[in-house]
């Protein structure tokens, strides 16, 4: 496939300084930290490939916003700008910002799931799977075949196996099943997007068995994107309307605010149907 490089329609205004190390300073801090990352001091990283979370720049417009943010310690005209533009970008009735993605998942995953029980994920993410292990469930996942083979080409490879997660709910019995999270894109499997026609089709057994169906946000812009660009009859859809119907589909959402909404530290928790959902409303708040 040709790719066409665009060049950037921005200027970069900020420079932060960073540590340079050399290769054996790096091994011995490598070495120091027992091999495991996590255990690095972030100022000895020079390029650090970790994680995608929180790392985009912010625009003028943005940070202009932190600036004249109300801060009124009770209804503060920020809040409702956000969680307005939320319900209209989603079309969902509650809205509840979190500091982050894993605040999200924190704070809705145990109200779905007892010990005993399962998860179902075209695949967790790693804070998702944490998630559904504290609250003493165990996760399935449940991708598509050629998700595991990269030498693959195929259009949607983070998609669902609807057929296998069927299979998982008929074994397991799904009074088993607490949740289903359908991760978009799925982040695990590469960044992998997921069809619209996957998405409703994960949303019809949920329904089938009357199992709650949350989306992992945190790249749902792109997920959207690849929608557009590569999934039949969804062409002249706009990115919006793309969204729009995607997390209609979806009961919950968890999003991580730090990836494709481009802003350094912020989460959301959302919920379709406040009435029917007044109980989970009340365990968020
Ligand atoms: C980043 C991410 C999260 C967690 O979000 P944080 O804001 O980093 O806590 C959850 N799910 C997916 C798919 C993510 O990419």
């Amino acid at each position: 496939m040709a790719i066409k490089y665009v060049p950037e329609p921005f200027r970069i205004k900020m420079v932060e300084t960073i540590k340079m190390t050399t290769p054996e300073e790096r091994a011995e801090k490598i070495k120091e930290a027992n091999y495991n990352l996590f255990n690095l001091k972030g100022e000895d990283v020079y390029i650090d490939l970790l994680t995608d979370s929180g790392t985009n720049a912010m625009s003028q417009d943005q940070w202009a916003g932190v600036m004249r943010g109300d801060e009124a310690y009770a209804g503060a005209s920020s809040y409702f700008n956000l969680v307005n533009t939320a319900k209209e970008v989603f079309g969902y009735e509650f809205i509840q910002p979190v500091h982050q993605g894993r605040a999200a998942e924190k704070v809705l995953f145990p109200t779905f799931l007892k010990p005993g029980q399962y998860a179902i994920s075209n695949m967790f993410f790693d804070t998702t799977r944490a998630h559904v292990i504290l609250a003493g469930a165990r996760p399935l996942d449940c991708v598509v075949a050629e998700a595991k083979d990269p030498a693959k080409r195929s259009k949607f490879k983070g998609n669902m196996d609807v057929a296998k997660m069927e299979r998982l709910i008929l074994e397991h019995g799904p009074e088993k099943i607490g949740l289903v999270v359908l991760t978009i894109t799925n982040n695990s499997a590469g960044g992998q997007p997921v069809s619209l026609q996957n998405a409703r089709e994960v949303a019809a057994l949920c329904k089938k068995y009357n199992i709650p169906l949350d989306i992992d946000a945190a790249r749902f812009a792109e997920n959207a994107y690849f929608i557009k660009r590569d999934e039949p009859g969804c062409e002249n859809m706009s990115i919006k309307e793309i969204v729009k119907e995607i997390f209609s589909y979806a009961d919950f959402f968890t999003m991580s605010a730090k990836k494709d909404t481009i802003v350094n530290m912020g989460g959301l928790i959302g919920v379709k149907d406040a009435t029917k959902n007044a109980e989970i409303i009340l365990k968020i708040k």
